[in-house]
């Protein structure tokens, strides 16, 4: 449904600009436009009111300004975000890169000092280009690692495979590594293969990044199982893969509540593996979202947010007691977030006010729209100040 006035504000925003110059301190020319907040969400659609989202730069490599740089390349920055749970002499930095090279004995993952929930990741990893022409290795062990979002003990990994070889088109043709399907490069960990193969051969450098939100429960009880995302060297490969269980191998582990939190985890797996340009940001949970959704609001907050806009607005109005077209809309405004008495008293002394002063015609049609729409919307009783 549209409003005939924001019909009328695709056709004229200078009509409306005119109109509310005279009056109260609006900072956009619309006061009603979309469908008008309700329960589950404290904002109209198309609302002007609504907050912005805030400036996020991208430097020349692609990182983003509110990322959390976990390794740049820099011994440095391995120190300061990473450890491993016991001695070992797996991980060390070279070229610029983090790399598990095979140990006789105390190899060991590494994780992040810090602990992340729901986020956006971004990774780059490369296997050995001796690989490229090596077709008889057990395919699990060609360059194995893993992605381990939030820890190797309750995490879900996005594996890390040398699986170049490993995709339809080869199959049987020389060249073609055969490996179990759900746990080649790219795959959700023994439960949902890449949707394509878009690897790199051996030796060239291939990226993740990953929009990774965990299971939700609430009570004991799940309410959404989370979800992956994954694109592997820009390819979507995991389209917001809802995760069955929590990873393991052979069996299928179901799914249980853990702690908010867990390390990023990098898999040691006996091969030689780098990574390069890990980045992370932190990502609210939708489930989070507790003022603007169908899904997750509650009735309170958004009932909270309503009364604290309006009173807002409200307070950007020179005159409430004047009798206007602009400050009548302003006051419908305010109304469509809060139909308090003492806001839809004000308004419907002000339209009294409006309608007996003689206004023009498109006043009258403009005015009107936004009352009609406060009516429609239960927000107001029929004929408010008509
Ligand atoms: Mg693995």
């Amino acid at each position: 449904m549209e409003h005939q006035v924001g019909k009328a504000y695709h056709c004229g925003i200078l009509f409306f600009t005119a109109l509310l110059s005279s009056a109260a301190a609006a900072e956009h020319p619309a006061a009603i436009y979309g469908d008008l907040p309700d329960a589950k969400h404290a904002w109209a659609v198309h609302d002007w009111n609504r907050p912005k989202p805030s400036r996020v730069a991208v430097d020349a490599k692609g990182v983003p300004s509110d990322a959390i740089v976990l390794f740049d390349g820099s011994q440095e920055s391995f120190d300061r975000n990473w450890r491993t749970e016991k001695r070992t002499r797996a991980w060390k930095v070279e070229d610029g890169a983090m790399k598990v090279t095979p140990v006789r004995k105390n190899g060991a993952a590494v994780m992040t000092k810090r602990e992340f929930g729901d986020c956006q990741l971004h990774i780059e990893f490369r296997h050995p280009a001796s690989l490229a022409g090596d077709t008889e290795r057990y395919p699990q062990s060609r360059g194995n690692s893993g992605v381990f979002l939030m820890g190797p003990r309750y995490g879900y990994e996005v594996q890390v495979l040398e699986s170049y070889p490993t995709c339809a088109e080869m199959e049987g043709k020389p060249g073609y590594v055969n490996n179990y399907t759900d746990g080649q490069c790219g795959s959700v960990y023994a439960e949902n293969p890449p949707l394509v193969n878009p690897l790199r051969p051996a030796g060239e450098w291939q990226k993740y990044d990953i929009v990774f939100h965990q299971p939700v429960w609430k009570d004991g009880k799940l309410v959404h199982p989370g979800s992956i995302t994954v694109f592997l060297n820009g390819v979507l490969v995991q389209d917001h893969w809802e995760m069955e269980g929590q990873t393991t191998h052979l069996k299928r582990r179901p799914l249980a509540p853990h702690p908010k939190t867990g390390p990023l985890t990098l898999q040691y797996h006996g091969c030689e593996v780098s990574f390069r340009n890990i980045w992370i940001r932190p990502l609210a949970s939708r489930w989070d979202n507790k003022t603007h959704s169908s899904m997750s609001a509650d009735e309170a907050s958004v009932a909270k947010l309503r009364r604290e806009t309006a009173a807002k607005l409200y307070a950007k109005i020179k005159n409430p007691d004047a009798g206007d077209a602009a400050t009548v809309k302003a006051l419908a405004e305010v109304v469509s977030y809060s139909n308090e008495s003492v806001y839809v008293d004000k308004l419907r002394s002000a339209a009294k006010k409006f309608y007996s002063s003689g206004p023009r015609e498109a006043d009258k049609r403009s005015v009107g729209n936004d009352l009609d729409a406060l009516v429609r919307s239960g927000a107001v009783p029929d004929g408010i100040g008509r």
